[in-house]
C-alpha cells in the first residue's frame, strides 16, 4: 500500500460568495480517502509506519489531547495493520469514556493519562527516554504525528492534489489553502507544490511560535517560496460558537460537504472573508484542502445541541 494508491477526490464546488467574485473553488477530499483514519493524519502517519515496520518496532506511541484526531487515526489505523498503539493523553482518566478515546481503546490502544505539567514535557529528551524505557518496542511519534517523516507524507499529499486536479478537473490550482495546527502538513504541502502556486496556511490556535517553526523547518528543504501563514483562530483552539456553526451549516447546505469544527471550518471561513475582501485575483482557482477531522464532531455534540438544537445535530451525524 502506497499513499498514491488512495483515491483522492477533487471536487469543484459552488458557493455564492466565490461565484460573485469570479473565484473558482476546488476542494481536495482528504477527509474521504480512508474509512478508518482521517485526512492529513493518515498522510502523516504513513511514513512513520513504514519506518516502524522497516525497523521492527512493534508499537507506536504518541501524544494528544482527549479529542485528538491524530490519536484516533493512530489507534484505528495501527490496529488495521496489526501494530499496537500507546497514547499519552493530557487529562484525567475519566476522559477514556469520551467518543474519541473509547474508539481508540476499542481498537486496542493503551492509554496513559498525565497531568498538564507532565504533558508539557512531551518534547523533553529525558522524559522521552523514560517513556522509551517503559515501552522499549515503541516508535515514539510526536504530538499530531508531526515528525519529520510526516513531512514526506504531506509532500506526497500535495503531489497527489496536483495530479488528481489535472486528472479529475483538467486544471491546476493557483492557490492552495490548508488549516494549520503544528504546521507540519502545511510545510509538506509547500515543499510538494509547483513554483507557480501560492500556498496559504491558516493557524487555528493562538501559538505564534508556529510561524517561526515552519520557516525554520522549511529552510532545510528546497521549496516553493510563495507561502504565507495567517491567524484564523476565531477566538481560540476548538472554540465553536454560533457564528462558526452557522458558517459550517451554510457551507453544508451549499456544497453537501461537512467541514470539521476545529480546523477546516476556520480555514474555509477565513478564505471566504478574503474572497469577499477581493484578496484573490478574479479568475483564480483556489483549492481548499479538507484535511478531515470529522470525528471531532462527537466531542461537540452537547454544544451543537445547545447552540442549534437536536435536529441540527442529527443532520450533522448523517455525514459522520
Ligand atoms: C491535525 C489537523 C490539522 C493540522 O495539521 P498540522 O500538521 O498539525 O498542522 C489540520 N486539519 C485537521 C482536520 C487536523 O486534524
Amino acid at each position: 500500500m502506497n499513499l498514491s494508491d488512495f483515491n483522492l477526490r477533487i471536487e469543484a464546488i459552488s458557493l455564492d460568495i466565490a461565484d460573485k467574485k469570479g473565484i473558482s473553488l476546488l476542494i481536495a477530499r482528504a477527509d474521504q480517502v480512508h474509512p478508518l483514519a482521517s485526512g492529513n493524519k493518515l498522510y502523516k502517519l504513513f511514513p512513520n509506519i513504514e519506518y516502524a515496520k522497516k525497523n521492527n518496532y512493534q508499537q507506536l506511541l504518541s501524544f494528544g489531547g482527549a479529542f485528538s484526531n491524530h490519536i484516533h487515526a493512530l489507534a484505528l489505523y495501527s490496529q488495521s495493520i496489526g501494530l499496537q498503539s500507546v497514547a499519552i493523553i493530557r487529562g484525567e482518566k475519566e476522559y477514556a469514556s469520551n467518543p474519541t478515546l473509547s474508539a481508540a481503546v476499542k481498537a486496542g490502544m493503551v492509554l496513559q493519562f498525565v497531568d498538564r505539567a507532565t504533558y508539557r514535557r512531551r518534547y523533553d529528551k529525558n522524559y522521552l527516554k523514560l517513556l522509551q524505557r517503559q515501552y522499549p518496542h515503541a516508535l515514539i511519534i510526536p504530538e499530531g504525528g508531526s515528525s519529520e517523516l510526516a513531512l514526506q507524507g504531506c509532500t506526497e499529499l500535495m503531489r497527489q492534489i496536483n495530479h488528481h486536479c489535472v486528472e479529475q478537473q483538467g486544471v491546476m490550482p493557483d492557490v492552495v489553502t490548508v488549516a494549520c495546527g503544528t504546521g507540519m502538513t502545511f510545510s509538506g504541502i509547500v515543499i510538494g507544490a509547483e513554483s507557480h502556486q501560492n500556498m496559504l496556511g491558516y493557524l487555528v490556535l493562538k501559538d505564534y511560535s508556529i510561524y517561526e517553526k515552519v520557516d525554520s523547518l522549511l529552510s532545510k528543504y528546497r521549496h516553493n517560496r510563495n507561502y504565507i501563514m495567517q491567524a484564523a483562530d476565531f477566538g481560540g483552539y476548538a472554540k465553536l460558537d454560533a457564528d462558526l456553526l452557522n458558517f459550517i451549516l451554510n457551507f453544508l447546505k451549499q456544497t453537501d460537504i461537512l467541514l470539521d469544527p476545529i480546523y477546516t471550518s476556520k480555514m474555509c471561513r477565513c478564505v471566504m472573508q478574503q474572497i469577499e475582501a477581493r484578496e484573490f485575483v478574479a479568475g483564480s482557482k483556489v483549492l481548499m484542502v479538507h484535511s478531515g477531522g470529522l470525528q471531532a464532531w462527537y466531542g461537540m455534540k452537547d454544544r451543537v445541541i445547545r447552540l442549534a438544537g437536536e435536529e441540527v445535530w442529527k443532520k450533522i451525524t448523517v455525514y459522520l
